[in-house]
């Protein structure tokens, strides 16, 4: 889907300076939770395009976007203070390192990277599969959904900074009773380390479907 625009059908917090934004999808809009979107929007007179990634379970009549808000940001700022109704101008889906129904998804998330972490393990749940999130994050956000997820029989484990990825990466691992594919989402440091603590414990880095924001 080239540009289109698209109505902000709901914003909500979902922790410290992150939103979940919700947007009508267009007719012949598809995407699975892990593939990005792109939104452009004139600042200053420019075109500024940046990418978010899906993280709801499906797309239907809206689909989620969630996003960490840097204050300082050019686009960030602008996302915080949609409201509903707003428009915005969305092109994709793009990216092929998305969920496409493995029988165990194991995610490795930082910051906003738990947005497709949760949109991914909600969806393997609701096919019958099964899922393990790995979050590390200084300022946890989706702590209700990532709750759901643990009592639905998911194996959820929040980290901050300094918590031990390796250690989390390894039991995550070892809670998959198949074969399991690994996905990882966030910043360059984070890919980084997730990569690492992935080789440290054994498992196939280079199998895994990995989406760095930058
Ligand atoms: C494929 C892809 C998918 C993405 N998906 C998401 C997503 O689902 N949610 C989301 O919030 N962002 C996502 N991003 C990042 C997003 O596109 C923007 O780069 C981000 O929102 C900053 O934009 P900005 O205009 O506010 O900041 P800018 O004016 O571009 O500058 C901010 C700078 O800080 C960096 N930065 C911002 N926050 C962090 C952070 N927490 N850790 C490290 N560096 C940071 C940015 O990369 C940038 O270099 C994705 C990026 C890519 C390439």
């Amino acid at each position: 889907m080239d540009d289109t625009p698209c109505r902000v059908a709901a914003v909500r917090d979902v922790g410290p300076d992150a939103v979940a934004i919700d947007v009508e999808s267009p007719a012949e809009f598809d995407a699975a939770p892990g593939q990005f979107v792109k939104l452009t929007f004139e600042v200053d007179g420019e075109a500024e395009s940046r990418f978010y990634t899906v993280s709801s379970p499906e797309v239907g009549d809206t689909f989620e976007i969630t996003v960490g808000i840097d204050p300082e940001g050019t686009v960030g700022p602008i996302l915080a203070d949609l409201a509903p109704g707003d428009e915005l101008t969305v092109s994709g889906p793009f990216g092929s390192d998305y969920y496409e129904g493995e029988p165990f998804a194991v995610v490795l998330a930082g910051g906003p990277g738990v947005g497709p972490a949760v949109g991914i393990a909600e969806r393997a749940l609701e096919e019958g599969n099964e899922a393990a999130v790995v979050y590390r994050d200084d300022d946890p956000i989706h702590g209700d959904r990532l709750d759901a997820l643990a009592d639905r029989g998911a194996f959820v484990r929040r980290l901050d900074a300094d918590g031990d990825l390796d250690a989390a990466t390894a039991d995550a691992l070892a809670a998959a009773d198949a074969d399991p594919q690994l996905f990882v989402y966030g910043f360059a440091d984070f890919v980084d380390a997730a990569t690492a603590a992935v080789e440290a414990a054994g498992g196939d880095a280079e199998g895994a479907k990995i989406e760095n924001f930058g």
